[in-house]
């Protein structure tokens, strides 16, 4: 019998490492972080922003996520990543997504708490994880090499922990997004990371912890936050992102083949090999 997403979450908020929650918006990319998590036995969260769920298809999506799931017998969940509304979280409700991440977090609180409450109530009925948010995170999820990560940071809302234990409490939430310096996006030099805080976070919220913006991030960095927030679940899209395209434009400079099944294959290796690293740096080897 395969471990659910909470009990994955339990275990690693419990024994001190992060699943990798990675970005997928095609078959590629898909296959890429598949291979790594089967080669490296860990459990993974596969997810799809709201331009990567339209553009595959939530339900496709969703089918060929647990196609790989039988098939290696591993324990790959599926996430809605920052959806921004009730109608886009109903579609992944709908399409069978496991984990849904609200993103209220541009909203009044009073109004999150009631939209992010209403989503949990419909979650929980059908058994599946929410996560929720209370503040604005910076940056996007692309390479900003000519920026220091403190102008993103600048339009960043740092959680409240006070904040965030009251919009817990209040919504029933499973997961927070916790923002204490982590920003979207790979900058000139990494961000710094407000530990103090994310103790302070630790210490009152009673739900796991995300983070978002692994990406970009020093390793070490990463490492202290997992063992001083127990962080259980962290994002990772723009590595990706930069290692599929570099490899592409790459290999289409060497090549005039025409079959995209040829042309692909060390595109995937790039990216795979970009989850590796992370899977490493989380902890979460063998664990499956
Ligand atoms: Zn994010």
């Amino acid at each position: 019998m395969q471990k659910s997403a909470r009990e994955v979450l339990e275990q690693a908020q419990n024994e001190g490492w992060a699943i990798g929650a990675f970005n997928a918006a095609n078959i590629e990319t898909l296959r890429a972080i598949v291979a790594a998590a089967s080669k490296l036995r860990s459990p993974v969260i596969v997810e799809s922003s709201s331009g990567e769920t339209k553009f595959f298809g939530a339900e496709n999506l969703v089918d060929v996520v647990k196609n790989f799931r039988e098939e290696l017998n591993l324990p790959i969940f599926i996430n809605l990543d920052h959806s921004p509304s009730e109608e886009e979280i109903k579609v992944g409700l709908d399409a069978g997504y496991e984990l849904l991440h609200f993103d209220g977090g541009k909203l009044p609180f009073e109004e999150n708490v009631e939209k992010t409450k209403r989503i949990v109530e419909q979650a929980h009925a059908k058994g599946l994880l929410v996560e929720g948010e209370i503040d604005h995170i910076g940056g996007s999820s692309a390479p900003h090499l000519g920026e220091s990560a403190e102008s993103a940071q600048k339009s960043t809302t740092y959680t409240d922990p006070d904040k965030a234990a009251e919009f817990c409490k209040e919504t029933g939430v499973d997961t927070f997004a916790a923002f204490f310096g982590n920003v979207h996006g790979v900058y000139k030099e990494p961000p710094k990371l407000d530990l103090e805080r994310l103790k302070k976070i630790r210490e009152k919220v009673d739900c796991f912890l995300s983070m978002h913006g692994g990406s970009g991030i020093k390793d070490e960095d990463v490492r202290e936050a997992i063992k001083v927030g127990r962080i259980a679940k962290i994002n990772v899209n723009t590595e990706m992102r930069v290692a599929f395209r570099e490899a592409l434009e790459h290999d289409l400079k060497k090549t005039d083949e025409v079959a995209i099944y040829k042309i692909m294959p060390p595109v995937i290796e790039a990216v795979q090999k970009v989850v590796e690293e992370k899977i490493k740096v989380f902890g979460s080897e063998g664990k499956a």
